[in-house]
């Protein structure tokens, strides 16, 4: 949907590669709308060779920031002034923060995965239990970085399909790994490691809409009462990974409340302002 311009708002964009259909524009405008801010946020799709010459081009036109997406999350960092902790431990950023100045400005990265991720398991027993992560990309990167900063879990694995990238990511996390609880694994042996977790959480894109009959652990028998099969994915809402586990007596959580909850921690850093979640989560659900 294209939202409706006075031509007076400052632009928030998305900047991704393809861009299919995605429901950011739909929750920030709505929290924008209800609360009356002077904001607007639009899909930018944007090829990778690209990049630099958009990012120059909405400087110019004096936006007020972005979300960063495939494929565009590590590639984006060269045009980067300053970046947070996160960015620099997870090496991708998701959102940008551009700060117009005197001498030039400067474009500020974060990235609020992390902080999105762990909001939605806030004051639960599942982020103090072992852990497996499936997928070796930059969502489960910025997990991996959220649980073993921020969690006494004893464990953490990440089980992927791609030796090099799943040593690659635990290696680049080793300084936050306290002690041995990040290991690697290869997926087709993390049988053992699952049935021992408190937390399954599926960073792959296995599953997601249109190939739902997909499952990134298709092996029901593993899941059981206890566990918390988190399917990153928010479409579909519950996926296969998430059915099974249920049916297997383990409690599930889609991606929807992290993409609204990493949402709202870019739309403070642009407008000031906590989002209005409610119309937010109302845009999603109507
Ligand atoms: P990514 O960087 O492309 O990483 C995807 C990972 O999945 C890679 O490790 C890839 O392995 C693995 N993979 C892909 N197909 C696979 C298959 N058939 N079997 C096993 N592994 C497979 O993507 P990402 O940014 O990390 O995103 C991953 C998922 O998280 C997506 O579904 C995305 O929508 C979701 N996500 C959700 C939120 C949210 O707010 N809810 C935020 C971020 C991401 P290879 O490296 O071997 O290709």
């Amino acid at each position: 949907m294209s939202e409706a311009s006075t031509g007076r708002e400052r632009i928030v964009v998305l900047l991704g590669h393809p861009l299919g259909h995605s429901l950011s524009p739909l929750l920030h405008n709505a929290s924008f709308r209800a609360q009356n801010l002077p904001f607007v946020y639009r899909p930018h799709p944007v090829p990778p060779e690209d990049l630099g010459s958009a990012i120059r081009k909405l400087k110019d036109a004096g936006f007020a920031g972005a979300n960063v997406t495939v494929p565009h999350k590590r590639s984006i960092l060269q045009y980067l002034d300053a970046v947070s902790d996160i960015v620099t431990a997870v090496g991708a950023a998701n959102t940008l923060v551009w700060k117009p100045g005197p001498s030039g400005g400067e474009l500020y990265g974060d990235n609020t995965d992390v902080g999105g991720f762990l909001a939605t398991l806030q004051n639960s027993p599942w982020i103090e239990m072992p852990c497996v992560i499936l997928g070796s990309g930059g969502a489960a990167r910025a997990v991996a970085y959220g649980i073993l900063t921020s969690t006494s879990a004893p464990f953490v694995t990440v089980a992927a399909r791609n030796p090099d990238r799943v040593q690659s990511l635990v290696g680049s996390l080793s300084n936050y790994d306290g002690g041995g609880r990040l290991r690697a694994l290869d997926i087709a042996d993390a049988g053992p490691s699952i049935r021992d977790a408190g937390l399954i959480v599926n960073a792959t894109p296995v599953g997601m809409h249109p190939r739902v009959d997909a499952s990134p652990w298709p092996r029901p028998s593993d899941f059981h009462p206890g566990q918390l099969a988190y399917d990153l994915i928010y479409n579909p809402s519950e996926t296969r990974f998430m059915r099974e586990a249920q049916r297997a007596g383990a409690q599930t959580m889609s991606g929807l409340e992290m993409l609204i909850q990493q949402a709202a921690l870019s739309y403070r850093q642009w407008t000031g302002t906590p989002m209005n979640i409610e119309a937010a989560r109302t845009a999603l659900n109507p």
